[in-house]
């Protein structure tokens, strides 16, 4: 590094400059009054303390007119949800699933639960979901699902996906955990696949701490993940409290929904022109609209991931690592269907932003653009 990049590095806030993000990120999940009011009238009806009380139910019920399906079982969190959704699905210890080589940890580990084998596929370039176009190399006689995730701000083609894998007896899985809210071609995100997965987890869009949902229109498909699900009681359940604090989230979600792809356009804008901090490039109408709880950056690969990740953190950037990924995962563990190129770019390469974030207001997004682009510029 010559003289003129070393005092640009020094504007740094890594190295005692002035930060880039003045603004105050918005905590998470925020104290919502219609929570507090919705949890103390579990308190005084006293159904917060029922196995099979009204609250529950009327979450389902809400939840199910929302995304416009015939079926929602709630459950004790996302994961759960995955592995419950594989079972409604029919998938048993004699079967293959196909997930992308880039996807939520849980998600390889739900299938290893049942015993099924993971077929690992690759992911879109320069992107995070499954690449439709792989399939065709991955399926046989034993493929019973496919799993395929809505991550980081961009959706998988699930349309696309079952018209691939029509008349073969392969179900599709959406795991729609990062994105309530969202729409495929106008179509509530989680509802276009055979079954769709949420996480309520207490970092997730829709949230009480923990929990999740599985969603479906198939009968056969719920009385399945029911007797899965009942071993005496509701093995997995969720309580009252917690379906409380949800049902009245269901109300403004679409307005979050809003204001977060709002400001994700902005933040996507701010950095059209770095070089090092690449945002995705899908394009959003508004049939599709992506939901963003990790608003998702990639770098080139000749940059060190752990430098920028420091020197943004320094600028009050709330950034972090993505995946790891399953690219390194051994052979006894799993079939992997070509090497995984554009998977294991993900991993290495990959910078996201917590969605907080996204709700703190146009100028908290510009703050959080410069530290982008501050960082950017000593790089010239
Ligand atoms: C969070 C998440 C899950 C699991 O949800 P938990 O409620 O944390 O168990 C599953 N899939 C994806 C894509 C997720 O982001």
């Amino acid at each position: 590094m010559n003289d003129s990049s070393s005092s640009k590095f020094a504007h740094l806030a890594l190295q005692g400059g002035n930060k880039s993000v003045a603004g105050e990120i918005p905590c998470w999940p925020p104290q919502w009054p219609s929570v507090l009011e919705a949890i103390q009238r579990t308190w005084s009806d006293g159904s917060w303390g029922q196995y099979h009380g009204k609250t529950v139910q009327e979450f389902a019920h809400t939840f199910a007119e929302y995304l416009g399906v015939k079926h929602v079982w709630p459950c004790s969190s996302g994961t759960v949800a995955v592995e419950l959704a594989l079972r409604g699905l029919g998938v048993n210890a004699t079967h293959e699933v196909i997930l992308a080589g880039y996807d939520f940890p849980g998600n390889f580990r739900a299938i290893e639960a049942i015993g099924a084998r993971p077929v690992l596929i690759d992911v879109r370039k320069n992107g995070f979901v499954l690449d439709e176009a792989q399939l065709d190399a991955a399926l046989n006689e034993k493929t019973k699902a496919v799993i395929a995730s809505h991550l980081h701000g961009q959706l998988a083609n699930i349309e696309e996906i079952k018209r691939r894998l029509q008349n073969r007896g392969v179900s599709v899985l959406e795991d729609a955990c990062q994105v309530p809210g969202a729409k495929l071609a106008s179509r509530p995100a989680g509802t276009v696949g055979d079954v769709g997965t949420f996480s309520f987890g207490g970092s997730k869009l829709m949230t009480c701490g923990r929990g999740g949902a599985i969603v479906t229109d198939c009968d056969a498909s719920l009385q399945r993940i029911r007797i899965a699900a009942e071993r005496g009681n509701d093995a997995f359940p969720l309580s009252a409290l917690q379906a409380a604090a949800l049902t009245p989230q269901l109300d403004t979600l679409d307005d979050r929904h809003a204001q977060r792809l709002r400001a994700a356009k902005r933040l996507r804008e701010a950095l059209s022109d770095s070089r090092i901090f690449r945002p995705l490039d899908d394009v959003w109408d508004d049939a599709d609209s992506p939901a963003f709880f990790k608003f998702a950056i990639q770098i080139p690969g000749h940059h060190d991931r752990e430098y920028l990740l420091q020197a943004l953190t320094a600028e009050g950037a709330p950034v972090f690592t993505g995946f790891r990924g399953f690219g390194k995962r051994s052979k006894r563990r799993c079939e992997q269907v070509g090497p995984l190129a554009n998977a294991n770019i993900a991993a290495q390469n990959t910078i996201l932003l917590h969605h907080p974030f996204l709700l703190g207001g146009e100028a908290l997004v510009d703050q959080i653009g410069e530290a982008f682009q501050k960082i950017d510029a000593c790089f010239e």
